[in-house]
């Protein structure tokens, strides 16, 4: 069988931004991509809701549609304009998907995002 660590690891070391929060998007984990394109060490947003990058510019009826999404278990992909630690904009290309426990409930939150302000 595969060790854990692995699973650990692989996500640790991804050059993606990785973060797993719980239901209410509360972060519980963040790997290292995650600090350096959002410029914040983990224990400054373990604890904090995603909601922390947000800069205020993305328009709530985006935010509804990725609610809906994801409260229905379904995966949500979708742009939305982040700002960094140091208050720098940015484009996050974001895939937030449910993780969901042995009776099907949700229980965590994955959201995977990279920086595609330079595509744009
Ligand atoms: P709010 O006023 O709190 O929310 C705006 C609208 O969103 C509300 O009117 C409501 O319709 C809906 N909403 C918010 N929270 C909930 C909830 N718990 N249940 C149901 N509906 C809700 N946001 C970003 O801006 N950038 C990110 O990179 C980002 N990454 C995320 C990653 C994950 C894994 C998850 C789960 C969420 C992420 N979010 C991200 C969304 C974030 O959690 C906030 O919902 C969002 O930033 C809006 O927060 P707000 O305080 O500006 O507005």
């Amino acid at each position: 069988p595969l060790p854990p660590r692995l699973f650990f690891e692989a996500v640790e070391q991804s050059p993606v931004a990785i973060s797993i929060t719980n239901a209410q998007a509360i972060i519980l984990y963040a790997n290292a991509a995650f600090e350096a394109l959002t410029g914040y060490a983990r224990a400054e947003v373990i604890g904090e809701n995603e909601s922390i990058l947000s800069s205020n510019a993305t328009p709530a009826s985006v935010y509804q549609a990725l609610w809906r999404t994801i409260k229905q278990k379904q995966t949500w992909t979708g742009t939305l304009v982040n700002r960094t630690k140091a208050g720098g904009d940015y484009l996050a290309e974001l895939a937030i998907s449910p993780v969901l426990d042995q009776d099907g409930a949700i229980c965590y939150f994955l959201g995977i995002h990279r920086d595609v302000t330079r595509v744009h």
